[in-house]
């Protein structure tokens, strides 16, 4: 199964990627990862992605394209992935047409004030990408302030979840981004994921195994 998670900044992709890759043992591809570890390991990629990201741009398309094109080549991801962050926008999405076909488009919402909420606690591991939320209202916590539940890495705020950031990606998702799912209408699956991420992904399993039922 194929699967591009779509939504806002904030919406749960990543946790939510983390969940189905459990289920489906599927790998799960995020370019923003690929490229945040670049910028943690000061290659060539990271020192020209750095400057776009922390300004909340985007990467060159060839950059953010080419990522995609070579993992969608490996052996490991012929039978199935899960993608998070591309295409962005339909000069991306053209590019995708040509790499690979998905079966469906998870398409997440989420309330813009909520956002803001989970996007200013969001931690992040630094070592192995894991994401946690120390907002009170907001899941999950790690069991440890400041460190991994998972690899015992240390938990950090990213560069973009800036105010100033954050309103710029977001106004590229909702003028850019978003307005992709119309030219996959038919593969869209929107699901409300303002609830727990055990709640959303619930929620998404439910209507990923009803369509593959019946494809
Ligand atoms: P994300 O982790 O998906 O929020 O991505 C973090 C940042 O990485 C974005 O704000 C962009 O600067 C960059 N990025 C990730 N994916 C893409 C893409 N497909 N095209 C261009 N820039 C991207």
């Amino acid at each position: 199964m194929k699967i591009i998670l779509f939504g806002p900044q904030g919406a749960g992709k990543g946790t939510i990627a983390a969940m189905l890759v459990e289920k489906y043992r599927i790998p799960t591809l995020s370019t923003g990862q690929v490229l945040r570890e670049a910028i943690a390991q000061k290659t060539k990629l990271g020192k020209i992605a750095e400057q776009c990201i922390n300004k909340g741009n985007l990467v060159p398309p060839e950059i953010a394209a080419g990522i995609v094109n070579e993992a969608v080549k490996k052996e490991e991801f012929k039978k199935g992935y899960i993608l998070d962050g591309f295409p962005r926008n339909l000069d991306q999405a053209r590019l995708f047409d040509e790499m690979d076909k998905v079966d469906f488009l998870i398409e997440m919402t989420i309330p813009r004030e909520l956002v803001m909420r989970r996007l200013t606690g969001r931690r992040t591991c630094r070592k192995c990408g894991a994401i946690y939320n120390i907002d009170p209202l907001c899941a999950p916590h790690p069991k440890k302030a400041g460190v991994c539940d998972k690899c015992g890495g240390e938990l950090y705020q990213r560069e973009d979840d800036t105010p100033d950031a954050i309103k710029k990606r977001l106004s590229i998702y909702y003028s850019e981004t978003k307005p992709i799912l119309d030219k996959y209408r038919k593969k869209v699956i929107t699901v409300d994921a303002s609830g727990t991420p055990e709640d959303n992904f619930n929620r998404i399993v439910a209507v990923l195994e009803r369509k593959k039922g019946s494809q």
